[in-house]
């Protein structure tokens, strides 16, 4: 089935289509800047001449227009009508605790993925008007919600409680809901493909360090605690976010520093981090280039990053009572041998042991194992592919619901 898969940021939209029977892309792109004098398009279809354009692109209407145009074009389009796609898949962050699952989006859940707004102020509301703008523009197709925060749906509650009075759970549903969902489902799924053991048996931790960054534990198939929590904002330094703090620091900034609210979310999400901590960048590959210059504070921002992440690895592994794979993906996790090597050293104690040459000459784009043989843990960089997953996600929900009117 020919599924677009649509994923909105409040100035962007990327999309991707792909046939699912060949879980094959079929053509990616991006419209980058959307409501400022001029967008960004980039338009990459397999096996024709991609694009790069600028054009002015006032609205996530218009965007889903503009793509759909791409997509027809007698030159470097790829589909001959646009009753070749069959159904849109879209990326959802939050979904609350309402949602266990992908699912058909209907008013009911319009009306949810809107009541999550509060709970992901930044994602929720430009991924409803991604939902609405592909609907005008594809409205004769299912259109499936995937949420990121679905697949930590298995979380117990002692992973997802917060030391707070359980009143403030009850009445604002202030938990610990984790996302990249889709990404730690998809390459802990590809570890089990090259696994004998029964899933139940296999207990995995799954390293996403992209700009955005999480951790999760998984267990038997199941995540049981991600580091992530009520929002995006927790769990290890991220590129511009802050990553775990201790919650006193927020009211001693903002009484030191005169901060509003407005302030103090801009400060822990877009000034904080790598690039808060360096003072140089959020992008990994100019902080680890100025570090080999000697730059001191670039230096520090990789330390506490990968310290981080071994205090995660660390705990999950006792949370889980031990660990068969732990599994690097994203930008950094899929490219940097020097941050995978940091992030795991010196935990021979726990049985890790990384192979130098295996991780050094990791080929990029494929699923390479960099532990030694000696090592009780596996370490492997798995390739993510979120947007397969939507594809897949969306493709088994319309073929559901052309059998049943029910569904
Ligand atoms: P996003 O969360 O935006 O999807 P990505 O998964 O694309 O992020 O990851 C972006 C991060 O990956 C950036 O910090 C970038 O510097 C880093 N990255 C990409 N290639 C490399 C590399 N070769 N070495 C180190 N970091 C890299």
């Amino acid at each position: 089935m020919l599924v677009l898969v649509i994923n909105c940021g409040s100035s962007s939209v990327k999309y991707n289509l792909i046939e699912t029977s060949e879980k094959r892309d079929i053509c990616k792109g991006l419209i980058e800047r959307i409501g400022a004098v001029t967008s960004i398009v980039k338009h990459e279809p397999v096996g024709k001449k991609h694009v790069k354009d600028t054009r002015v692109i006032s609205s996530h209407t218009d965007a889903l227009q503009e793509i759909m145009s791409y997509l027809l074009n007698s030159e470097n389009g790829i589909i001959s009508s646009p009753s070749d796609i069959k159904a849109v898949g879209h990326r959802v962050v939050h979904g609350g605790e309402m949602f266990k699952d992908s699912v058909l989006i209907d008013e009911d859940v319009t009306e949810a993925i809107q009541q999550a707004f509060d709970l992901a102020p930044l994602h929720n509301p430009p991924n409803l008007k991604g939902i609405q703008a592909a609907k005008e523009a594809l409205p004769d197709v299912p259109h499936v919600a995937v949420f990121d925060t679905a697949f930590h749906h298995s979380l117990p509650a002692h992973a997802y409680l917060y030391g707070i009075p359980n009143r403030l759970y009850r009445r604002y549903k202030i938990r610990k809901y984790g996302f990249h969902g889709t990404s730690h489902y998809y390459v802990s799924r590809q570890y089990y493909k090259l696994n004998d053991k029964p899933v139940n048996d296999i207990k995995v931790i799954t390293c996403h360090l992209g700009n955005g960054a999480s951790i999760a534990a998984i267990d038997g198939g199941r995540s049981v605690d991600t580091s992530m929590g009520f929002t995006p904002l927790s769990g290890i330094v991220m590129g511009t976010r802050s990553g775990d703090l201790d919650p006193s620091i927020l009211f001693y900034i903002m009484e030191k520093e005169e901060l509003t609210l407005n302030n103090l979310h801009a400060l822990l999400n877009r000034h904080s981090g790598l690039l808060g901590l360096s003072g140089y960048a959020s992008d990994m590959r100019d902080l680890i280039a100025e570090a080999g210059k000697g730059d001191r504070r670039c230096q520090q921002a990789i330390d506490v990053f990968c310290y981080k992440i071994k205090q995660y690895v660390g705990s999950y592994i006792a949370s889980m009572n031990g660990c068969d794979a732990i599994i690097f993906t994203a930008g950094i996790g899929e490219n940097s041998p020097l941050i995978r090597k940091q992030s795991l050293q010196n935990m021979g104690y726990l049985g890790i042991e990384i192979d130098d040459k295996l991780n050094e000459n990791a080929e990029r784009g494929s699923i390479q194992k960099i532990s030694t043989d000696d090592s009780k843990v596996d370490v492997y960089v798995v390739p993510t592919n979120e947007e397969l997953v939507i594809a897949i996600d969306t493709a088994k929900i319309a073929e559901a619901t052309a059998q049943s009117p029910w569904l």
